[in-house]
């Protein structure tokens, strides 16, 4: 007799027989705490589910991925250069077109990104986080570079590495 879960873990093992096999399990655990089971057990013809967590396809044997191919459908048109699409809920395998975001270039999407992992920490789209201190505030209270950070954790941040070299 199998207990249920050694046979969710024969079903898991059928589908993904592959080198990335232990880490797509544990990746599987991990999603089915949002969604359902059969969600990312993939049916035949509905493509695999990549490390990274994206569904792609083979075409004339090439890998396609699922979101960009869903994404074109919806603009009409091949992608153009540079163009990435980002997923709304996190999740990389949900592909409802309510789920994607056709971003115009890899900035804009990082955009989406810093400014969906303010609100997770902090509760304001705007605020970025120091890189010294590792805190969010306001966008005024910081100095940009490539990278946010306070004026005065910057200070200490040299007084500190110079104090250490002499
Ligand atoms: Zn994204
Ligand atoms: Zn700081």
């Amino acid at each position: 007799m199998r207990t249920s879960n050694k046979h969710s873990f024969i079903q898991y093992k059928a589908v993904f027989a592959n080198a990335y096999c232990i880490s797509l399990f544990y990746l599987s655990i991990r999603q089915t705490y949002n969604s359902s089971m059969t969600k990312h057990t993939r049916k035949r013809g509905t493509g695999t589910v990549r490390k990274d967590g994206h569904i792609a396809h083979m075409r004339a044997g090439k890998i396609v991925f699922e979101h960009r191919e869903i994404a074109e459908r919806a603009l009409g048109k091949p992608l153009p250069p540079g163009v990435q699409v980002h997923h709304v809920d996190g999740d990389p395998a949900n592909n409802a077109p309510s789920n994607l975001v056709i971003c115009p270039s890899q900035s804009y999407h990082k955009l989406l990104h810093a400014r969906e992992s303010a609100y997770a920490a902090c509760g304001n789209y705007d605020w970025r986080r120091c890189q010294f201190c590792r805190q969010y505030d306001s966008q005024d209270r910081l100095m940009h570079t490539d990278v946010y950070f306070h004026r005065a954790c910057r200070a200490q941040y040299n007084r500190d590495r110079y104090n250490r070299k002499v």
